[in-house]
């Protein structure tokens, strides 16, 4: 069997060496923490830096493919240690999703709306946007952000001094508060092949910057989860992607969509495929980058998956003697607030 390298030990790694493993693969994680959740279960780990090029070398000397669990790799060295090797998603994934601003400016590029935006390098640049985009805002980092860290809401009517210092002066992006009605999802896959296959959109539901809950079907009408596939389509096909991809929208009370925000990766809110699906998003990413044929995206059931975030991971022994509860716990040895623990996927009949 071949052997596959993973940048990251966190969850997502860790259910993408489960699902590797039950093709046969063999997986090499590589993170900072020999406590991470994926160092449990892949079959060789390296404890290194993202950023340290011998480390990322040994990663792609000993795997015949590499793929990464979230975006924030530093392109620069992985590029240059693992071109000996495929890289997939490929390099370009990762350029256009870790920096909001090159992020929005390649959606826009390729015709895709998003939230109104501009970049902001300084306080004054800060004070003519909020009037340039005359509406309430939200202001984040460029790089870096996740579960919505990095991130403050502006008035219209401002101040912005504070907002910009509580991110640290950085490099940030300022975008337009969307009104929407609800957000949704599709993790999409595109094979060596070309072929594409997207999981159907998902209803999802934040609190705090994190996301709490994702159902399917959820309040996503046929015209909606349509132009959430061919948007999904036009960027796999613009990236020469491989491997899944999720796409975070904001829906509107008139059914027009925005792109919030991409990630080359497996995500959160396809979790619920793993219990509503034969073929979960961890399976589709392994066969994408392993060059096999894609899976059939179709689901079985009807499902509603939600995170245990935290002190809520307790409630584990509860729910295992709940009938149709598919639970998934990372193995985190620690509980600390805000963190992601675990989910679990209720199941229903098809309706
Ligand atoms: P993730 O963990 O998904 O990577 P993140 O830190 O990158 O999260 P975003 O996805 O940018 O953060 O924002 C988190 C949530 O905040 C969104 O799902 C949405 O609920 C809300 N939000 C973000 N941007 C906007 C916006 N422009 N208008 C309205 N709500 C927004
Ligand atoms: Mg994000
Ligand atoms: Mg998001």
């Amino acid at each position: 069997g071949a052997t596959i390298g993973i940048l990251g030990g966190g969850q997502l790694a860790r259910m993408l060496a489960i699902a590797a493993a039950r093709l046969g693969y063999r997986t090499i994680a590589l993170d900072p923490d020999p406590a991470c959740p994926a160092l449990q279960v892949a079959n060789e780990g390296i404890i290194a830096a993202y950023d340290d090029l011998k480390a990322l070398a040994s990663l792609a000397s000993r795997a015949d493919v590499v793929t990464y669990e979230f975006e924030n790799v530093p392109v620069g060295p992985v590029r240059e240690a693992v071109s000996g090797v495929s890289l997939f998603p490929p390099a370009e994934a990762l350029e256009v999703s870790q920096d909001r601003v090159v992020e929005k400016a390649f959606l826009n590029g390729i015709g895709i709306e998003t939230a109104p935006w501009r970049a902001i390098d300084s306080v004054e640049e800060l004070g003519h946007a909020l009037v340039d985009l005359d509406s309430d805002c939200i202001l984040k980092t460029r790089r870096f952000g996740y579960d919505g860290k990095g991130q403050a809401s502006i008035r219209r009517e401002g101040p912005v001094a504070d907002a910009f210092e509580s991110l640290g002066s950085r490099p940030s992006i300022l975008e337009a508060k969307i009104a929407f009605d609800y957000e949704c999802s599709v993790i999409a896959a595109r094979g060596q092949d070309g072929a594409i296959a997207c999981f159907e959109p998902a209803e999802n539901v934040h609190g705090l910057g994190i996301l709490r809950r994702s159902t399917v079907p959820g309040r996503v009408s046929e015209t909606v989860a349509h132009k959430a596939r061919e948007i999904a389509a036009a960027i796999v096909g613009k990236l020469n992607y491989v491997g899944v991809v999720g796409i975070e929208f904001f829906v509107r009370s008139d059914e027009s969509l925005l792109v919030n925000e991409l990630a080359p990766r497996v995500h959160n809110s396809g979790h619920w495929t793993e219990a509503a699906c034969a073929i979960s998003q961890f399976e589709q990413h392994i066969r994408a980058v392993c060059g096999l044929p894609l899976g059939d995206p179709n689901r079985h059931s009807d499902c509603v998956m939600e995170n245990l975030i935290g002190e809520e991971v307790r409630r584990a022994p509860k729910l295992l003697e709940e009938k149709d509860l598919v639970l998934h716990l990372y193995g985190k040895l620690e509980i600390r607030a805000g963190r992601k623990m675990g989910h679990f996927t209720r199941l229903t009949p098809r309706g």
